[in-house]
């Protein structure tokens, strides 16, 4: 294997890029391998994508990018979780957090039960975790002091995606020898084996080489149109297929900045509100089955409130799903042309990180294995996208609101994965644990996000005083270190806004 050919120069085609050439860097310079990136000029990339996960730190840092540029050049700001507003009850007060956090001892004790059986007077976000009283409180998750990707409470980034895929693109021809080819790939040629030789390009002629990944984004020119993989939707359990998206200016520059993605429960889907320094992006997803593109804009709008009426709106058909497969032949595809889910965790760009990760670590030496790569990476991807789509119902599936057709169709048995079943049926008894995680490496959702959702949502697992009983003195000790942990960091962790400015003028240290 010597040359890995990527189609497609979004967040996806520079990610797996940047991850692929970081790791055999040492052979790139010794001329035995090559990345090359085909990336139309005419084609634009998707553009949106604001929210990451914490992965990406780990991420970016193997591939020797300085954090502090991230902040000066990709209008970057500091993400410590979700609030969702309104997905329960629909009520004024309703809302609850998913914070990035792991209850506080989560490795010796899982505190659940505990909270639980004292009644959960306070919230469960609150009681095991001081990152919702970070995020109310509108601080960042580390101070000017912590070194670049180290964290205080963890975190992941909002960031403008437009920007980014350039920085990375600038990273990755500039530091790790990344071959940058713009052209429109216009063919694909094919041996008889069905492996792709080559696609050929208007601009460049042919670009040959022994691994193709498609990072074509929704048109999926190789994955889709060249080795015909089907597409399997899953619009019957996740039913929002369109999204609006908008940009919304500050009123006043030194406005706070969110440090938690806001999702807002509307009629027929939900509007995400991610803080970045110079701006908000806002957007609408929701179920065109269920209400009009229209009436969906005026929620949008209303949602926005003064100022916004004149805003243009981006209007992006989206269709849940994934391909059957992701690797076939000497083709795999990663981020939008392996599929997509509603954007409601932010799951897109780390299922990207995954797969580079995979194939950068386990890129078969030869043809001859590649097979057996393609068949470990199709088994843990596809197990993935399920688990990714049983954690997105579970936010649907426990709302109570029955007040319109698109909550109600949402909670009908029919609708819910069969996995996701079980599951609820099981915790109505013992809380999520390690249990549930299947022993896969790298688990998307670790048992702690199954819990913020559950206890957030008002799920309540029944539990027996006796047995739990001999936990209790480590339970509270628990308990106690949490609280001092959100005293700590409440008087300790500057303003979210600030330390994005210190950033930018004095940068973090460097690792
Ligand atoms: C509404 C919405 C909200 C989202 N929010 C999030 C979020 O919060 N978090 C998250 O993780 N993800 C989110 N995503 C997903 C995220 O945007 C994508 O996963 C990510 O941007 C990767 O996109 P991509 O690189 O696969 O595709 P694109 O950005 O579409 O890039 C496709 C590339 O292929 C190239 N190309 C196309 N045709 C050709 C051709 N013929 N020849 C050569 N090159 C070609 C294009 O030029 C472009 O460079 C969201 C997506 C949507 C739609």
């Amino acid at each position: 294997m010597q040359t890995v050919v990527i189609v497609g120069g979004g967040t996806a085609g520079w990610l797996t890029a940047g991850v692929i050439a970081a790791r055999h860097k040492a052979r790139i310079a010794a001329g035995q391998f090559e990345v090359v990136l085909v990336e139309s000029p005419n084609v634009p990339i998707i553009g949106v994508g604001e929210g990451t996960w914490p992965t990406l730190r780990t991420t970016l840092r193997k591939m020797g990018v300085s954090e502090t540029d991230l902040f000066r050049e990709c209008d970057a700001a500091f993400k410590q979780g979700a609030r969702f507003v309104g997905w329960t009850t629909g009520a004024a007060d309703d809302a609850y957090y998913h914070p990035l956090m792991l209850p506080q001892g989560f490795a010796q004790l899982n505190l659940a039960p505990h909270w639980l059986a004292e009644g959960g007077a306070t919230s469960f976000c609150d009681a095991v975790c001081p990152q919702g009283q970070v995020c109310d409180a509108g601080l960042a998750p580390k101070t000017i002091a912590t070194a670049e990707y180290e964290a205080v409470a963890n975190y992941a980034y909002h960031l403008d995606a437009g920007k980014f895929a350039p920085f990375l693109q600038r990273h990755c021809t500039g530091t790790l020898g990344v071959r940058h080819v713009p052209a429109d790939v216009r063919s694909v040629e094919q041996t008889e084996s069905g492996d792709i030789a080559a696609v050929v390009t208007e601009q460049a002629g042919r670009v040959a080489g022994d691994l193709f990944v498609d990072c074509t984004g929704f048109s999926a020119l190789l994955i889709g149109e060249a080795l015909a993989v089907p597409f399997v939707p899953c619009d019957d359990v996740l039913f929002c297929d369109t999204a609006l998206a908008v940009q919304m200016p500050y009123d006043d520059p030194d406005a706070p900045i969110a440090s938690h993605t806001i999702s807002t429960a509307q009629s027929a889907g939900w509007i995400w509100d991610i803080g970045l320094p110079t701006r908000r992006g806002v957007g609408h997803v929701f179920s065109s089955r269920h209400i009009t593109d229209e009436a969906a804009e005026r929620e949008l709008r209303q949602y926005l409130g003064a100022g916004a009426a004149d805003l243009p709106v981006r209007k992006i058909r989206i269709r849940s799903g994934h391909r059957a497969r992701f690797w076939k032949n000497n083709c795999v595809a990663v981020g939008l042309a392996a599929g997509f889910l509603e954007p409601l965790e932010a799951s897109a760009i780390v299922l990207v990180e995954l797969s580079a990760k995979l194939i950068a670590e386990q890129m078969p030496a030869t043809r001859g294995v590649m097979d057996i790569v393609a068949r470990r990476f199709n088994d843990v991807t596809l197990y993935r996208w399920g688990r990714i789509i049983d954690f997105l119902k579970l936010h649907y599936v426990l709302t109570k609101r029955r007040d319109t057709a698109f909550w109600r169709d949402n909670v009908d048995p029919a609708t819910i994965p069969a996995r996701l079943n079980d599951l609820l049926k099981l915790w109505a008894h013992q809380s999520p644990w390690f249990y549930d995680e299947f022993d896969r490496l790298e688990e998307v959702f670790p048992a702690a996000s199954y819990q913020y959702v559950l206890y957030g949502m008002g799920f309540r697992t029944a539990v027996n005083p006796l047995d739990i009983a001999g936990e209790t003195s480590l339970a509270h000790r628990l308990r106690r270190e949490n609280d001092t942990a959100t005293g700590t960091m409440a008087t300790k962790l500057p303003r979210h806004r600030d330390l994005i400015e210190r950033i930018k003028a004095y940068g973090l240290q460097p690792v």
